[in-house]
């Protein structure tokens, strides 16, 4: 519909960032707009809503700049999912592979209770690794997965396989 035409014209490629051969998809134009960046807070909102989220997680770096306006306008709390070595408190730590190397993700474990029904929102899927490590995270700390909402995926890296056994039966969103 009109939403995803309007949010897709804000997307930049940037050829050979960060490195040679790869097409970066960049989101700065769509947050510098306040008509793409509220309609995508008003999409996520609802996927909140529709999903039954209790929380949102939003996963550093560009997450967060998603999550945490769809959260407050979905009246639900924001939780950071960080690189290693960020949080201050008693975290939660998942590691996850990388084409080279291994990556890590953290949460604060009192920031997610067995109670909680967590979405969680970032701004591109690619691998899949680090949405996978979220969930992992989630599930570990005992809550709910209400499922996974992204603004674009890159369906040939093949992320949505990599997410199948950790979403289990929650939905992968993208928009
Ligand atoms: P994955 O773990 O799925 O391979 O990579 C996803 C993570 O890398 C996301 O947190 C996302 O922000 C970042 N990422 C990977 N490729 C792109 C891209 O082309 N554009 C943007 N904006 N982020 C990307």
């Amino acid at each position: 519909d009109g939403v995803r035409e309007l949010l897709l014209s804000r997307i930049r490629d940037v050829a050979d960032y960060p490195k040679p051969g790869v097409m970066f998809k960049d989101i700065t134009p769509l947050l510098a707009d306040p008509e793409a960046f509220s309609a995508l807070t008003d999409t996520l909102a609802a996927l909140c809503v529709r999903h039954g989220a209790t929380k949102v997680v939003g996963l550093e770096a560009r997450g967060f700049i998603l999550a945490a306006p769809a959260a407050v306008r979905a009246g639900l709390g924001f939780i950071p999912v960080r690189k290693a070595g960020k949080l201050p408190g008693a975290t939660l730590s998942q590691s996850y592979e990388l084409e080279y190397g291994t990556a890590e993700m953290e949460v604060h474990a009192e920031d997610v209770s067995d109670a909680d029904r967590v979405l969680v929102i970032d701004d591109v899927l690619a691998t899949g690794g680090t949405a996978e490590a979220s969930l992992q995270l989630v599930r570990r700390a005992g809550a709910q997965v209400a499922g996974v909402a992204v603004l674009l995926e890159l369906g040939f890296l093949g992320g949505r396989a990599r997410l199948e056994p950790a979403l289990k039966d929650a939905p992968l969103e993208a928009l």
